[in-house]
């Protein structure tokens, strides 16, 4: 580390956070590398490091013979100081060496809130924060993740896009990159030729028309680019890349544990879940080959706790007999299991016993909506009395702690929906003092309620926010009845959830918004020592630009959306389907129940929906 470094990092918070060189990076020999790739996650290392997605596609590109693929994490605000101050360019933490001087700046986009990261990241590395602006010889800046299925905000940015999962779409625009550059190949060419690889959307290849009240009129394809970019699954997930050799972090991260991927997508189509639609059709992992990833993790981490991950994990199919046989190996070493997200409709307690008997967390469940009215538009298939019977069973089992999470601004919600949650969380402690079996230690339940925010590719993705004063009176009416000395009221702040609707909902303009407010010393949004409502209200005007017409604007049923072309395999037409089964407040059954023919099936005949 040189002079320089040595100088800066005790003047920083968490200097760890710059260092690299933890047990299990990878490191090459650079006469042996022939393409170097930047992976950069635009949030801070604690965040990055705990993501699996980092994980999985650092271990894919370290497997390939000739890249190199090193991580960046954004900087927090006393270290970008110093790095500024000193004229040191933004670099990677395995070499050390300027991102700038890479063939692949990579970005992980998984929320909306870290946009400002990417630009801040870009310019601390020293490069044009506009593709424009980044002809040959420049690297290739590319991103990925869940929040890329709306690309537009961020199209004057990135030179391409990967929809979908990159386990195998990555190393297949790795491989023709590096045969493009050494053939001395023009970008230009490159794009056009990267453009028809599915999956791979080059934004500079489409024109965006508009009509005069500002909704688009047509997104068309020039030089052979495909009209609809249609997503990248992995069918066989028991052949897919696992990483069981994690990267064990310098200093603490928020998820620091080993995280087992059991299967992606969800049975349950939940109206507003955008994750649950665009990860179908449901594929999953055996319980075999679960069995094998983690006995190899744990053994070479040495973590003591796993968690099972999913979106739905109680709906694993065979879970019992799995944690039964991890148990076997987690249990003589010490190491727990844990089970994030679960249903309140088939929740054990057995196997929570069985699960927490290495240490006890406390309870999570998600009912959402407080009215079985709300429940059913939303599609959240729980009804009151699942939900009581299954605190019945936590608290008879010794449980004292829950913690209940619920949206406000959903479509149609009323005020009888508001007040509903405090009468349904009445009913919980009504139960808990009827069957809790130790009353010592007392109840604890935690409320939390977030803002609805509307996304792209979901039943939803039509509906208007509500305004920001309108989720606070929300919020104050639920806290006027919130009586119970049991119960702690937390609700996430209405600003930031009104940006993440303008951003994830929002065209090509939103760029200009964004440069703005990054030029204005926008970054580390999705933190609020960081986050200025008002930096952003002043970059909307001076832009020009309405974030009422993203965030709070109803769309028409035939409007053209931003992401019209991005298809993730489920039909419009089915979202229309589910939209209208909401306003009749009726649900549909989940996959397991039946099969509604969403679509996503078309994206694997050949494997099925492992629902
Ligand atoms: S194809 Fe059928 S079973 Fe599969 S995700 Fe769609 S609705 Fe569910």
């Amino acid at each position: 580390m040189d002079k320089i470094m040595e100088r800066i990092l005790p003047r920083v918070q968490k200097p760890a956070r710059y260092t690299g060189g933890e047990y299990g990076q990878t490191v090459k020999e650079l006469s042996a590398v022939k393409t170097r790739f930047a992976f950069c996650f635009p949030d801070t290392y604690e965040i990055g490091m705990s993501n699996l997605g980092m994980r999985i596609l650092y271990g894919v590109l370290n497997e390939m013979e000739g890249v190199w693929c090193e991580r960046v994490f954004a900087p927090w605000g006393d270290m970008e100081d110093q790095l500024r101050k000193n004229g040191i360019p933004l670099y990677t933490l395995e070499s050390g060496d300027p991102v700038r001087d890479f063939d692949i700046v990579a970005f992980s986009l998984g929320y909306e809130m870290a946009y400002t990261n990417v630009l801040n990241m870009l310019d601390l590395a020293g490069l044009p924060i506009r593709a424009e602006d980044r002809g040959d010889g420049f690297p290739l800046v590319i991103a990925g993740g869940t929040s890329c299925l709306n690309p537009e905000p961020l199209a004057a940015f990135i030179d391409l896009f990967l929809l979908g999962e990159g386990e195998e779409s990555l190393p297949e625009l790795v491989k023709i990159y590096e045969d493009s550059r050494l053939s001395g190949e023009t970008r230009e060419s490159f794009l056009k030729k990267a453009a028809k690889i599915e999956g791979i959307y080059v934004p500079s290849l489409y024109e965006v028309s508009y009509n005069g009240d500002g909704t688009i009129k047509s997104i068309t394809p020039k030089d052979g680019a495909p009209k609809k970019i249609r997503k990248r699954i992995i069918k066989n997930l028991d052949a897919a890349f696992f990483p069981d050799k994690t990267i064990i972090p310098s200093t603490e991260i928020v998820h620091d544990r080993e995280v087992l991927e059991l299967f992606r997508g969800c049975i349950r189509g939940c109206r507003f879940c955008q994750a649950g639609y665009v990860y179908r059709p449901v594929r999953r992992r055996s319980p075999e080959v679960l069995a094998e990833h983690a006995r190899a993790s744990l053994d070479y981490s040495g973590y003591e706790e796993m968690t099972l991950s999913s979106l739905s994990t109680s709906d694993y199919r065979g879970l019992r007999p799995l944690c039964d046989d991890l148990l076997a190996h987690c249990e003589a070493r010490s190491v727990s299991l844990s089970l994030p997200s679960l249903r309140a409709d088939n929740f054990s307690v057995e196997l929570m016993e069985r699960v927490q008997k290495v240490r006890r967390t406390g309870l999570t469940f998600a009912p959402e909506a407080g009215s079985q009215r709300l429940r059913d538009v939303i599609n959240k298939n729980v009804r009151e009395e699942d939900l009581l019977n299954t605190c019945g069973i936590a608290f008879e089992g010794g449980w004292n702690t829950i913690k209940l999470y619920f949206m406000l601004g959903l479509p149609t919600e009323t005020d009888e929906d508001v007040t509903a949650i405090n009468d349904l969380v009445n009913k919980v402690v009504h139960v808990w003092h009827q069957r809790a079996k130790n009353k010592a230690r007392g109840l604890r339940i935690t409320v939390s309620t977030s803002c609805f925010v509307p996304k792209p590719h979901t039943p939803f993705q039509w509906e208007a926010q509500v305004t920001r004063e309108e989720y606070m009176r929300r919020v104050a009416l639920l806290r006027s009845v919130m009586r119970s000395k049991s119960v702690t009221y937390n609700w996430h702040d209405a600003d930031t959830s009104y940006i993440e609707a303008c951003l994830s909902r929002g065209d090509r303009k939103m760029g200009d918004v964004l440069e703005k407010v990054w030029r204005t010393g926008g970054k580390l949004d999705a933190w609020s020592e960081y986050f200025s409502m008002e930096r952003w209200l002043n970059a909307f005007i001076s832009c020009g630009v309405s974030p009422e017409f993203y965030a709070f604007r109803e769309r028409g049923e035939d409007e053209v959306f931003p992401w019209s072309h991005i298809d993730v395999g489920v039909e419009p037409e089915f979202f229309l389907y589910q939209r209208h089964e909401a306003y009749n407040e009726r649900v549909t059954p989940d996959c397991r129940a039946a099969c509604l023919n969403c679509g996503a099936l078309s994206l694997c005949p050949e494997v099925g929906c492992d629902a």
